[in-house]
């Protein structure tokens, strides 16, 4: 067989409703577009853990944060742990990754299974950044989307044809603090971005996480977010709005600089001839984003606009063009599919699933129904209590157990414990939960068994409040 090629493109951060391909009300995405017309896009790609570091330690290893050890920002990732680069070298292929990296510093954290690895250093600046190129630093100048994405076509350019690549594209941009290039600043400078349906949420109706998680829009994004002072003489909702214009502009400017660049990678894949057939292009993002939504920015929360990853990938010989997938898919699948996509045996430990078949249009008669989520993180940051859920295609169940659990970097203070229950048919912003109604007794009681079973089948723990 012929062994793709295999460019996977991440950014940090990046919502899928800020996408055109997902039907994004804020702006256009041209080229991210094009992966979805001319392959597949994803409805239902999640996270297991709404986190960069976390959810790129489970992209890595194909397993989930309890095993991988990668629980929190922080709890770095022990670089001789098994990976999906370290496999496919050891198949033949050329390896890199370029750009963020963010599973630590160090020899014992720096990327193993990689040929090629030029990281930034933490979250790494959005100009002039100090990478460290196997091993070594090295100082650059420019707007890091570009520099990345030079460093990425430079790779490409000197690999052996003969042989398959795998290269991590990951761009930093669109973390915060969101800073746009010169040739993006005036983007939308004479435009209003409309605010989101929740954007006036007022988080009643659940549990008292959400009330007490400080990520708001009105009160919590500081000057470095804003660059500039709020105007005077403007009432709360007129100042709340100014910021939202001030975050989401500089958000969508960062998001458009990366559109352009990817564009440039696929226009080398196209131009070069017969790359294209033969390579499988993915753009994802470690995990969604609030842009405004429940009145947030960040993440965390196992809320659908934190929760879903944007996930289109294009691979002529098995795609076809313009489909969509509305099947579970979670981010510990991607190594998996990989692998099986390279007539590669997947690894017993991994905990994902190849989702190869979907790709082809069929999906497996016992494909996932429901997916298990966990945040580890309790109250670090933006004070959002630390929980676990499992979410079917038409409920989520929530439990925040409210507490550190030893994890690095969660602040050891114990919350009430809380349930919420959503009916994403019904309710699919999230603003009514049903836990505790009558009607709901038994989606409840099915909920709970669903999510105790996952955490058995994938070795995690109940939390010893949880007694239901
Ligand atoms: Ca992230």
């Amino acid at each position: 067989m012929t062994k793709p090629n295999i460019l996977f493109i991440m950014s940090d951060d990046h919502a899928s409703h800020a996408m055109s391909c997902y039907g994004s009300r804020i702006n256009q995405t041209p080229n991210l577009d094009r992966i979805a017309r001319e392959g597949m896009r994803f409805d239902n790609c999640f996270c297991t853990n709404s986190l960069c570091e976390p959810s790129r330690a489970g992209i890595l290893t194909g397993t989930y944060n309890h095993v991988n050890g990668v629980t929190t920002i922080g709890a770095h990732l022990d670089n001789r742990l098994e990976n999906v680069a370290k496999i496919l070298q050891r198949d033949g292929y050329q390896t890199a990754i370029v750009g963020k990296w963010h599973l630590g510093q160090g020899t014992d954290h720096w990327p193993t299974g990689f040929d090629y690895w030029n990281i930034l250093q933490g979250q790494g600046p959005y100009f002039d950044p100090e990478m460290v190129r196997n091993g070594e630093k090295v100082q650059y100048s420019g707007y890091t989307t570009d520099l990345i994405t030079d460093l990425s076509l430079d790779w490409l350019k000197g690999r052996d044809r003969e042989r398959p690549f795998f290269l991590m594209y990951h761009h930093k941009a669109p973390h915060r603090h969101w800073e746009p290039d010169d040739k993006h600043a005036q983007l939308y400078e004479d435009v209003d971005i409309p605010e989101p349906p929740t954007f006036d949420d007022d988080y009643s109706n659940r549990a008292h996480a959400a009330r007490e998680a400080r990520m708001r829009v009105a009160d919590d994004l500081n000057e470095l977010d804003l660059k500039q002072p709020v105007p005077e003489g403007l009432n709360a909702a007129e100042e709340k709005s100014w910021k939202y214009q001030r975050y989401i502009k500089d958000y969508l400017r960062c998001v458009a600089s990366i559109d352009d660049n990817v564009g440039r990678v696929l226009d080398y894949l196209e131009e070069e001839g017969g790359a294209v057939e033969d390579t499988i292009v993915i753009y994802t993002s470690d995990q969604g984003f609030f842009l405004g939504d429940h009145g947030w920015y960040d993440k965390r929360f196992m809320y659908e606009e934190s929760l879903r990853m944007p996930f289109i990938i294009r691979y002529p010989r098995e795609i076809e063009a313009g489909s969509v997938c509305e099947e579970m898919m979670l981010n510990v699948d991607f190594a998996p599919t990989w692998l099986d996509c390279a007539g590669i045996d997947i690894p017993d430990h991994m905990q994902g699933r190849s989702c190869r078949p979907l790709l082809n249009g069929e999906t497996p008669g016992d494909w996932q129904q429901g997916i298990y989520y966990r945040y580890w993180m309790h109250l670090s940051h933006h004070n959002v209590a630390a929980h676990y859920g499992v979410r079917t295609h038409r409920y989520k169940l929530i439990y925040y157990y409210g507490d550190a659990c030893g994890q690095p970097n969660a602040i050891d203070e114990r919350r009430d414990p809380e349930w919420e229950l959503f009916d994403l048919q019904e309710d699919p912003c999230e603003l009514n939960s049903v836990y505790g109604d009558p009607a709901y007794c038994e989606v409840a009681s099915d909920l709970t068994r669903k999510l105790h079973e996952l955490q058995e089948k994938l070795g995690d723990q109940r939390h010893e409040t949880d007694t239901e």
